[in-house]
């Protein structure tokens, strides 16, 4: 975003006072901090190192920016933001300078003209944050301008953002990041705080060696986000499932639906535009500007479905996302849960669904088998994998099951499919057996191997051309399992594999006993299935957050009709203004600001003040215009 020089910088600390909780107040116009947001902030604004672990929407972007802002009024100069989303630079400086607080980027977007505008804000010390991609600041010229601005005590603070980049666990790993050690070694005076969602040891560890945190205080947040309703449902004819969902739970509601394959991204996103929804395709494979202008209308527009690859999502901080949903199994619980925090950020009742089937476990599994890593880490990734199929299997809570995952203990929540629904379950034991007992007949015969589908055709005893074939029908196996439909039968399997004691190989999946089958078949293991049923319909009201969990969570406002007539004309006017400042609507007021706004009826520009969202700038830019559009709503 280009700047003007005049821009004025937030009120100076003579007039408001340069404490963390009054600048939240005056610049974020929030009333309170949210869990550890004021220790962090204490801690980091008076110079110590952190590293932050707080799940997505928890509100880690204020815990640099604060300290910005309080080190700024302290005439300590400028903070350096570092991130590796060059698209979204522009829309988190936008969402700042709203607020009145002067804030910049560097990326390879701007004019020559703009650059140099930039730099000699920075350089002058004018600028509270800057933000820049970490290619950025390690080039000769840049650490050159940090070291002038270091010499003369303008260098503020660093923030790491997204800071498990750095770290080759994840799949988000950016080489670039790894240049970031030249902070701590260059500047060791210079407080530091990393910040990431991804809460992993592993992670965890490798952030603090790599960004040479040893000293830093470690601030873990609880991971749990009550807000976000779990769903996991038996696969039976995904799409239809996922477009029932998308309209008996969110029809209009903007949701991202994540998909394993560029194809079946295309295809998914095609098919919902014919169902008459607006859905658009996001994956690596298409051209950077289709990208950005899907992203940009993702952000900007009401109601999209963005259908994606994991490409898509990183640092989308678009609060309203009502939805997450997965047609495919993510690659393990860390993925799925980063996936779905990127619905509900804004506190209000939000979704995480998925569909899973025995496809899924077998495409995994096979990925694993088949991917050229080391046998120790693939050892790695199928116990991960592993613990994302027991969640999927689960009959109990799966939030507890998740956070107890993260290392959190915690009770049934109440709120998701099994607490709401606690599903039927029936003893599949002797099922069981009569399966693995006919894949070993299988076997006896000339050590043939087949699929499930011709496994469950033999099971249920119909004779088909394949069955003929091998004479399949002569085994003692054929047809003792016609008791069971065929839908039972996979998930059966399903379950066996996701155990670990059935596994699938080569080109046709065919099944194989693994040596714990044996254990089955003796009868020494008991199996407890779910009983495979779709959850019924929900209305969108009457949706339960849990409460507690360390945050306040504002809930949706119920408004009368005079008062849905006030919203309205306030999110009109907002439309209006976020299109002239090229911005988001949310990073002008969130809908919760514009509800509460729609719902008091502030008479005055103090009163108006008093809403949570509204700070002294945005009160002195809009509060006006803001009382003219409730004033005419009536
Ligand atoms: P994260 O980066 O951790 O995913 P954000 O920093 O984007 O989360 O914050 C999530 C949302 O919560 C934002 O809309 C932000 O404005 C809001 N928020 C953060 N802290 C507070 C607070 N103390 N009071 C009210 N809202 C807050
Ligand atoms: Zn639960």
């Amino acid at each position: 975003m280009p700047v003007s020089e005049a821009t004025p910088t937030a009120p100076t600390a003579s007039t408001t006072g340069g404490a963390p909780l009054a600048i939240l107040q005056q610049v974020f116009g929030y009333p309170a901090f949210r869990g550890q947001q004021q220790d962090i902030i204490q801690h980091v604004s008076a110079g110590g190192d952190a590293l932050v672990l707080m799940p997505t929407g928890g509100g880690k972007s204020l815990c640099y920016q604060v300290p910005a802002i309080v080190r700024h009024r302290r005439e300590q100069g400028v903070a350096i933001v570092v991130s590796p989303l060059i698209a979204l630079m522009h829309d988190q400086v936008g969402a700042l300078e709203e607020a009145g607080v002067h804030a910049a980027f560097l990326n390879s977007t701007l004019t020559l003209d703009d650059t140099q505008k930039i730099e000699r804000e920075m350089m002058s010390g004018r600028l509270v944050l800057l933000y820049a991609a970490p290619e950025r600041i390690t080039t000769p010229r840049m650490l050159a301008q940090l070291d002038s601005l270091h010499e003369r005590g303008l260098l503020s603070l660093f923030a790491i953002d997204e800071a498990h980049c750095v770290s080759q666990w994840g799949h988000d790993f950016r080489e670039d990041y790894l240049g970031l050690n030249v902070l701590h070694e260059r500047w060791p005076d210079v407080p530091r705080i990393a910040l990431t969602a991804t809460a992993d040891d592993l992670t965890r560890a490798d952030i603090i060696t790599r960004l040479q945190l040893q000293t830093a205080r470690v601030f873990i947040s609880s991971f749990d986000r009550p807000n976000i309703r779990y769903s996991i449902v038996e696969k039976d004819e995904a799409r239809k499932q996922l477009l029932r969902f998308l309209r008996d739970e969110h029809e209009g509601d903007a949701g991202i639906v994540y998909c394993q394959s560029r194809k079946k991204v295309e295809e998914t996103a095609a098919w919902l535009n014919d169902e008459g929804l607006t859905a658009l395709p996001y994956h690596a494979g298409l051209d950077a500007d289709v990208r950005k202008r899907h992203q940009d209308r993702f952000l900007r527009e009401d109601g999209i479905v963005m259908v994606a690859t994991i490409a898509f999502g990183m640092g989308i901080d678009k609060p309203d996302v009502r939805f997450v949903a997965h047609l495919d199994l993510p690659k393990n619980i860390e993925s799925y849960y980063q996936e779905t925090g990127r619905a509900g950020r804004d506190g209000a009742p939000a979704d995480a669904w998925m569909a899973y089937g025995l496809a899924d476990v077998v495409n995994q599994r096979r990925m694993i088998d088949e991917s050229p890593a080391e046998e120790e880490f693939k050892r790695g990734q199928r116990s991960k994998l592993d613990a994302l199929l027991a969640l999927a299997e689960a009959h109990d809570c799966r939030r507890v099951r998740l956070l107890a995952y993260f290392g959190e203990e915690s009770s049934p929540c109440g709120n998701c499919d099994n607490c709401l629904n606690p599903p039927a379950t029936w003893d599949a034991t002797e099922a069981s057996r009569k399966a693995l007992s006919c894949i070993y007949r299988f076997h006896q015969n000339r050590g043939q191997r087949f699929g499930a589908g011709h496994l469950i055709d033999v099971l249920r005893g119909k004779v088909t051309d394949k069955v003929t074939q091998y004479g399949h029908e002569q085994l003692s196996t054929f047809g003792i399992g016609a008791d069971l439909s065929e839908t039972q039968w996979r998930g059966v399997l399903r379950q066996l594999i996701a155990l670990g004691h059935l596994r699938t190989e080569g080109e046709y999946n065919t099944l194989e006993l693994t040596p714990s089958a044996r254990e089955v078949l003796k009868g020494e293991v008991a199996l407890l299935l779910r009983v495979p049923s779709e959850a019924p319909k929900r209305g969108r009201t009457g949706r339960v957050a849990k409460a507690g969990g360390g945050r306040e969570k504002p809930a949706p406002i119920a408004l009368d009709d005079d008062g849905q007539r006030r919203y309205a004309a306030l999110k009109a006017w907002r439309a209006e203004v976020a299109r002239e400042h090229n911005l988001p609507a949310y990073v002008v007021f969130h809908d919760a600001t514009l509800a509460e706004m729609a719902r008091d009826q502030p008479g005055s520009l103090d009163e108006l003040g008093g809403i949570s969202g509204v700070g002294a700038k945005k009160l002195e830019a809009y509060g006006r215009e803001i009382l003219r559009v409730l004033g005419e709503a009536g």
